[in-house]
């Protein structure tokens, strides 16, 4: 899940739990917890949800008494909506009950974190303490980009991957961004034009707003279990190695960058500016 995914289920749970006191909780995995079960519940049992807010891959849930609920997915995780008496997912492993009997239950890959913060803490919360800014905040300007550029020296796809600058976006969405804007993974920032920025500012936006507006990706689940529409028809060069570039044909190569894989076309994204 990216920052697409992430702010249309941020969007629906703020406009169904808000204004909801928690009344149960159920934790399969306590390890995601960033205290005990016992202490857990103690705070949260009775608290009400204030607001749902998405910060990058992160959705903070603000509870009255100055608590945050942080929830991270991990690989990913089904985080659905039910109703008062309503069928429960056959698997989930954690559980909130709220209290008109409503709910959300979630379902979590691999890992996740729900993390209980003071809110005069956050800041010293080692993920999201230094969360970078959201790409797609109407005020995020060209400028702002632009001055998060400056005297960085590395490459361009480790800078957008790293949270801290930029939040919200991973290895999915990535890849038409960088196809859109022609720049090769592994461009270093120095070696961009001022021309490639801007294009990577448009692309960057561009991508995960359309994400967005179609629900997010056509793999994941929204609050009421329903899949988004952003898929394979969306994607450019992303997950098609093998296939003709849609610009000019040359077939579609997937590649190791660091730690990561990338979809380029050679020629559209060669490692030397052609702007
Ligand atoms: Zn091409």
């Amino acid at each position: 899940m990216e920052l697409p995914e992430l702010t249309v289920l941020g969007e629906q749970m703020n406009k169904e739990i808000s204004g909801k006191r928690i009344s149960e909780i159920e934790v399969a995995n306590p390890k995601c917890l960033n205290m005990t079960f016992d202490r857990f519940k103690k705070i949260i049992v009775g608290k009400t949800i204030k607001s749902v807010e998405c910060k990058g891959k992160w959705l903070f849930i603000e509870l009255d008494g100055s608590y945050v609920l942080l929830f991270n997915p991990g690989m990913g995780a089904d985080v659905i909506h039910f109703n008062a008496g309503g069928k429960l997912p056959e698997k989930y492993r954690l559980k909130f009950t709220l209290g008109d009997k409503t709910g959300f239950t979630i379902h979590v890959w691999w890992f996740c974190y729900l993390h209980l913060m003071q809110s005069h803490k956050l800041s010293e919360h080692k993920l999201v303490g230094k969360l970078g800014a959201n790409p797609i905040d109407r005020n995020f300007t060209l400028d702002n980009f632009k001055r998060l550029l400056a005297r960085k020296k590395g490459n361009i796809k480790a800078f957008l991957l790293d949270q801290k600058n930029i939040a919200g976006i991973g290895n999915v969405y990535i890849q038409d961004m960088l196809f859109y804007a022609k720049i090769h993974p592994q461009r270093t920032i120095p070696s961009l034009s001022e021309k490639e920025i801007q294009a990577l500012y448009k692309s960057m936006r561009s991508v995960l707003n359309e994400s967005t507006r179609l629900g997010g990706l056509k793999y994941e689940k929204d609050f009421y279990g329903k899949n988004g529409r952003y898929g394979p028809e969306q994607f450019k060069i992303a997950y098609k190695p093998g296939k003709p570039c849609p610009v000019c044909h040359t077939t579609i190569e997937k590649i190791k960058t660091g730690s990561t894989s990338s979809f380029i076309c050679p020629k559209c994204q060669p490692l030397t500016s052609n702007a």
